[in-house]
C-alpha cells in the first residue's frame, strides 16, 4: 500500500466513524516521527497538511526542510524538557503534551512575536498512573487558567495517551472521562475545539467519544526504523 492509499484509507474512515456520530469536525494528524522527508513529500503530495513530531531536533529539521510549502501544519506531541522550549516555541504551530506551568511560561517568552500564538493542547494522565507524562484530572482547570492567561500561547484543548485496551468497551472507560473534562474545559473557557485521542487501535471508539483529532503514524507510514522506547516517558 503506498502512503496516498493509506491516506485515503483512513480519511475515509474516520469520515464514516463521524458521520455515525453526526460530526463532521474530525481532523487526521499525520504522525511522522522517525520517517524520512520523502515519506512527509507524500503525504502533503496526497492532500495531508498536520504533522505530529516526538523529537524535537528531528522535527526542526523537517519543519525547516519544508519551509517553503504553504500551509503545512506542525505539531509536537512528545515529551518536552525545559531546555528544549525555545526550538518547539519557535518552530512549531501546536504542542500537545503540555502537562507544566513552567513549561507553558518559557513556551510563551520565547515564542517569537511575530508568529501566530502557539496552539496549546494540555495532556492529561488518564488510564497511566504510572506515566510521568500528563496532570492527573482534578488538576485540569487550574493549569487551564494560568495558561489561558499566558499572552503567546492559545489554549485549544485537551490530549491523552490512554492505556492500550483491544476491547472497545474497556478503551470507552478511559476515553468517555477524557470527553467529560473536555465538555467541562469548553464550558469554562473560549476557543476550545480540539480533543486530541485516537491511534490506530482505538481509533473508532475515540471518535464515538468526541474526538476531533486523531493521531496516526503507522498506519500511514508503516513500522517505524528504530525503536522508539517507551516514548510517553523517554525524555524529547
Ligand atoms: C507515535 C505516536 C502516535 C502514532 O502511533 P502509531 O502507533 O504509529 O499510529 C500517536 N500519538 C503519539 C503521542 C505518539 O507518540
Amino acid at each position: 500500500m503506498s502512503i496516498s492509499e493509506n491516506l485515503a484509507r483512513i480519511s475515509q474512515q474516520i469520515q464514516q466513524f463521524a458521520q455515525q456520530t453526526g460530526r463532521d469536525n474530525v481532523r487526521l494528524l499525520a504522525v511522522s516521527k522517525t520517517k524520512p522527508v520523502e515519506m512527509i513529500e507524500q503525504a502533503i503530495y496526497a492532500g495531508q497538511r498536520a504533522f505530529g513530531e516526538n523529537y524535537v531536533q528531528e522535527g526542526v529539521e523537517k519543519i525547516a526542510y519544508f519551509a517553503k510549502t504553504p500551509d503545512l501544519e506542525w505539531h509536537f506531541i512528545g515529551p518536552l524538557q525545559s531546555n528544549k522550549t525555545r526550538l518547539v516555541a519557535e518552530h512549531f504551530d501546536w504542542i500537545q503534551t503540555v502537562d507544566r506551568l513552567k513549561i507553558a511560561e518559557r513556551l510563551s517568552v520565547q515564542r517569537p512575536v511575530d508568529k501566530a500564538p502557539l496552539n496549546v493542547l494540555i495532556q492529561i494522565n488518564i488510564s497511566d498512573e504510572d506515566s510521568k507524562s500528563g496532570i492527573a484530572p482534578e488538576q485540569m482547570l487550574s493549569l487551564a487558567k494560568q495558561i489561558y492567561q499566558l499572552p503567546h500561547l492559545r489554549l485549544r484543548g485537551l490530549m491523552a495517551i490512554p492505556k492500550p485496551e483491544s476491547d472497545p468497551q474497556q478503551q470507552k472507560i478511559a476515553l468517555s472521562k477524557m470527553q467529560q473534562l473536555f465538555d467541562r474545559l469548553q464550558a469554562e473557557f473560549d476557543g476550545i475545539d480540539t480533543l486530541s485521542m485516537g491511534m490506530s487501535d482505538d481509533m473508532q471508539s475515540a471518535i464515538e467519544c468526541g474526538s476531533t483529532m486523531v493521531r496516526i503514524g503507522t498506519a500511514i507510514f508503516g513500522t517505524r526504523d528504530y525503536p522508539t522506547k517507551n516514548l510517553a516517558n523517554s525524555a524529547a
